[in-house]
């Protein structure tokens, strides 16, 4: 039997791309053999890449000016690799929402003086304990900056944040963390320069990092950067320089086609709202339950919550975890309850989720 899993990530994937896997992995498409034994350069394997590319395309609408690569060493690789491509020499903006911006910025500040640059707090919402996105005046931009960081949504807090107008203001290319919403909604790439991703919550198993870049971007690496961390040698040769994370790749691929089969990303974000919405409105519902963050930025992804009697932790997730409700236990840098309701966890996941808080609330109230 599957039990409803709010992990964080890895985290649920949507069970007919389980099947899929399953029936395909013995004799992937008739060849005799599983698609993750086949050399990455060879015709089925091109095959798959080439058709999760083209289908990712779609999805998100990419634009051509933009490469897509398939990257590994996870988000945090990219705190590094980030600014080893984009920072040349100069100043680039941070913004500071959550633990995982804070953790881009410490390993940017760490890396730059290597690179010849500088990096700089842009603005932080730290002393809101990270329960918002920065009001537009609290911001301190730098008009010459090479690029200015954010993660839009903030797996640990909690906080997803897409109004990013004021910091588009002066043209300096927006870079974003979208590790655990992307995917989960449309989103215009053009107000992007640079998307990145580890694959382990919306987009497949762990292992893969997907990076969107505008192709001018890519123009002036370090030159001290190590080749596969470099975007314009991995977009020259299609995301492999040296052997890619085929098993990943090839199950992204079949995680875009389920999304595809749906209605796409408009679709996902209706259900991802509803899903949000309900859970929302039972932890508002009553005193018993508390989530910090203002409404307007509450993240439709994951939703971090505290029991005001937080004596009764161990038991509420003991009483979960005996109801099928699974992985419920919050970060443990906050403490509390997370559960993360990305794509693949259906409504009727959520539903379960809300009866038994309401449950809990009136048995120990
Ligand atoms: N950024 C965000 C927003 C994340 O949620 C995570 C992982 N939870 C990371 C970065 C780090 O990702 P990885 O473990 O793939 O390096």
């Amino acid at each position: 039997m599957r039990v409803y899993n709010f992990s964080a990530g890895p985290a649920m994937l949507p069970e007919p791309v389980l099947r899929t896997v399953q029936e395909e992995l013995l004799d992937w498409h008739g060849i005799g053999s599983s698609i993750i034994e086949v050399s990455h350069r060879g015709k089925h394997f091109s095959e798959v890449i080439a058709r999760a590319e083209a289908d990712l395309r779609k999805l998100l609408s990419i634009p051509e000016d933009y490469a897509v690569l398939f990257l590994q060493g996870g988000a945090t690789l990219q705190f590094s690799a980030i600014p080893m491509n984009l920072l040349g020499g100069g100043s680039a903006d941070y913004v500071v929402t959550g633990a995982w911006s804070q953790k881009a910025f410490a390993e940017a500040q760490r890396i730059a003086p290597v690179l010849g640059g500088r990096v700089r707090l842009a603005g932080s919402t730290e002393e809101s304990g990270f329960t918002r996105a920065p009001r537009p005046e609290e911001l301190s931009l730098d008009p010459n900056a090479r690029y200015v960081h954010v993660c839009t949504n903030e797996t640990i807090h909690g906080v997803e944040w897409l109004e990013l107008e004021a910091l588009q203001a002066s043209g300096v290319p927006l870079v974003a963390d979208m590790s655990s919403h992307l995917l989960s909604r449309p989103i215009d790439v053009r107000r992007f320069g640079l998307i990145y991703a580890g694959a382990q919550k919306n987009i497949g198993p762990a292992g893969l990092t997907l990076v969107i870049v505008r192709r001018d971007l890519m123009a002036s690496p370090w030159e001290g950067t190590p080749p596969v961390l470099r975007y314009d040698r991995m977009a020259e040769n299609g995301s492999m320089l040296n052997t890619p994370p085929t098993f990943a790749i090839y199950v992204a691929g079949l995680v875009f086609q389920w999304l595809e089969s749906l209605g796409g990303l408009a679709a996902m974000a209706q259900r991802n709202e509803a899903k949000a919405r309900l859970l929302y409105e039972c932890i508002d519902a009553t005193p018993f339950y508390r989530n910090a963050v203002e409404p307007r930025w509450r993240s439709w992804m994951n939703v971090p919550f505290r029991l005001a009697d937080e004596s009764l932790n161990e038991t509420f997730l003991q009483q979960a975890e005996a109801a099928g409700l699974k992985y419920l236990k919050g970060h443990k840098m906050v403490g509390g309850m997370r559960a993360s309701i990305y794509n693949a966890m259906p409504l009727e996941g959520v539903e379960a989720l809300a009866a038994f808080l309401r449950d809990f609330a009136v048995r120990h109230a």
